[in-house]
């Protein structure tokens, strides 16, 4: 006879939404190691747990651990050890962090970064001479938060080889002082004089950056992420998960160019006998870019832009390239994300999966369209009949509906972030961030779709608000919805037995409270493989 392993802790006295069809509401959870071994009334699982240890809820929320299907981790963690200067509010705190900074980085190392706001201070754009007395051991390279211009010291300028008569460049502005000596400001195209002669990060800067995007999420309920990058970054996680430091699970996305390496690297069971890696870290999965932004007039749709008439966007990948590398990575058995936020680029990316499809044979290969913003109305039904995951990103929204209307007109924003339309047509969605874009925050995430209330405050009742979704249409979203997205349903997504114990605590019910209060909710703790990751304070 198999007897069940032991149960290590109880959570006993809560609320709790398992995400499971079968029991979707119970009192308490039991986990044994890294899994959950029992759900139940708080009485049942008391009884069942022993002497194990027990962790009294007093009503709070339980969720399973939320999975956010879209972020660029590394760059996350890059942003929270950088320096950080977008609240500098004076010249001489801009300094004095920066000084401060520097004298806990070791000499010779680069400070990047930053995302300084000159408005804050009156205007006056930083020069080099502000803090070259403070950096003489540090090249400095720090941006303003837009990315559209930076700040070098004496010592980056040098590193670079820019020297006081370099030439003016097409596209860019060097700010120049009154006798033609180069500021330290680099603007636009001219960024690449500096820009482009900053080192790679070392190893340790890698590491550091991931332990402190892993710190970060698990303070936002999140235990599992979908990455979106490159080789390089693969290397990061895979020395982590090889030291097992890993607290996030991870499935790392890289470029679908490279879709033949992909496959080598699978069959090369590098990362494990399946080759996709394990619960921690997992591969085969390739992200491509169909078309750009919509804040860049660069996202591909069928009619042009309301404010400006003689564009209607572009594909950053040609649709030919696209099919190439969708049809050979399919057919190699790896799995396909693609960008593609106009409605035109969306409409484009489902016709080829429909083709791939139909050309390679029928096979569980969950397609993704990777933000998916503005929908035709004939596109919506295509996400359920092609199987499709819509991969969203709800803050975008309320980022977005502050200023997306002037872009694209009154018609199509009926469509945008269309979270109701595509589950009334039997869409799966998978929610994420987009961190760094975006903050990597759940709650937050929930709040937008549920809400649809823009940053500024100026839509009360929601933008577009027959686009809202409820409290646990949005929590399947960032929970089961990511878990399907990586065909990882038997494993997380929900809280039932067998599956992996990783759950949220919240210190409210967000079903329970009016929408708009569900931004102040606090994550209490956070459990991942049965171990608290955080813990509030
Ligand atoms: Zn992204």
């Amino acid at each position: 006879m198999k007897t069940a392993p032991p149960i290590t802790l109880a959570l006993l006295n809560g609320h709790v939404w398992t995400g499971d069809p079968s029991r979707p509401e119970a009192q308490a959870v039991a986990l044994a190691g890294d899994r959950i071994a029992m759900v139940g009334t708080t009485d049942d699982v008391r009884a069942a747990a022993g002497g194990a240890e027990t962790l009294d809820l007093h009503g709070q929320f339980v969720t399973p651990g939320f999975i956010d299907a879209h972020v660029h981790f590394l760059q996350g963690g890059f942003s929270l050890t950088a320096v950080q200067l977008r609240d500098a509010n004076t010249r001489n705190e801009f300094v004095e962090r920066i000084r401060k900074f520097a004298a806990a980085t070791p000499p010779g190392t680069w400070i990047l970064g930053g995302d300084w706001d000159h408005t804050r201070w009156g205007g006056e754009l930083p020069r080099r001479d502000w803090i070259d007395a403070v950096t003489r051991d540090h090249p400095v390279w720090v941006n303003r938060l837009d990315g559209h211009m930076a700040l070098a010291n004496t010592a980056a300028l040098e590193a670079a080889g820019v020297t006081d008569r370099v030439a003016d460049v097409a596209g860019g502005e060097i700010v120049r002082d009154a006798s033609g000596r180069p500021t330290g400001l680099l603007k636009d195209n001219a960024m690449d004089l500096v820009g482009g002669k900053v080192p790679p990060p070392s190893p340790e800067q890698n590491d550091r950056a991931l332990d402190a995007a892993m710190t970060y999420v698990a303070a936002q309920g999140v235990t599992a992420v979908h990455h979106m990058g490159t080789w390089d970054d693969l290397e990061v996680f895979e020395r982590a998960w090889r030291a097992g430091r890993l607290i996030t699970r991870i499935q790392s996305a890289v470029p679908l160019s490279t879709w033949q390496r992909l496959a080598s690297t699978v069959a090369s069971k590098r990362f494990g006998a399946d080759g996709h890696g394990d619960r921690w870290l997992r591969i085969g999965v390739l992200k491509g870019f169909a078309d750009g932004s919509l804040g860049s007039h660069t996202a591909a749709f069928d009619e042009p832009f309301t404010d400006a008439p003689a564009d209607r966007g572009l594909f950053v990948t040609t649709p030919q390239d696209l099919y190439t590398w969708i049809s050979g990575a399919d057919r190699a058995g790896l799995f396909v994300a693609v960008h593609a936020i106009g409605d035109r680029a969306i409409g484009t990316v489902l016709d080829l999966f429909e083709r791939v499809e139909r050309e390679n044979g029928p096979r569980d290969r969950r397609f993704r369209v990777e933000h998916a913003q503005h929908l035709r109305p004939a596109d919506i039904p295509r996400f359920s009949q092609l199987n499709v995951i819509a991969s969203m990103q709800p803050y975008h929204a309320i980022d977005d509906g502050r200023w997306a209307e002037p872009i694209i007109g009154p018609v199509r924003i009926r469509t945008t972030y269309a979270f109701r339309s595509l589950l009334d047509a039997g869409a799966r969605l998978a929610f994420g961030s987009d961190w760094d874009v975006a903050p990597p925050t759940p709650i937050e995430g929930i709040y937008a779709a549920v809400t649809r209330r823009t940053l500024d405050d100026r839509n009360p009742r929601g933008w577009v608000p027959e686009q809202k979704i409820t409290v646990d249409e949005a929590l399947r979203a960032y929970t089961s919805g990511g878990a399907y997205a990586s065909f990882r349903e038997h494993d997380e997504g929900t809280i039932a037995p067998g599956m992996l114990a990783d759950l949220t605590v919240i210190d409210r019910d967000l079903r329970a409270i009016p929408p708009e209060q569900i931004r102040d909710a606090h994550i209490v703790r956070t459990i991942v493989g049965g171990k608290t990751v955080y813990l509030r304070r």
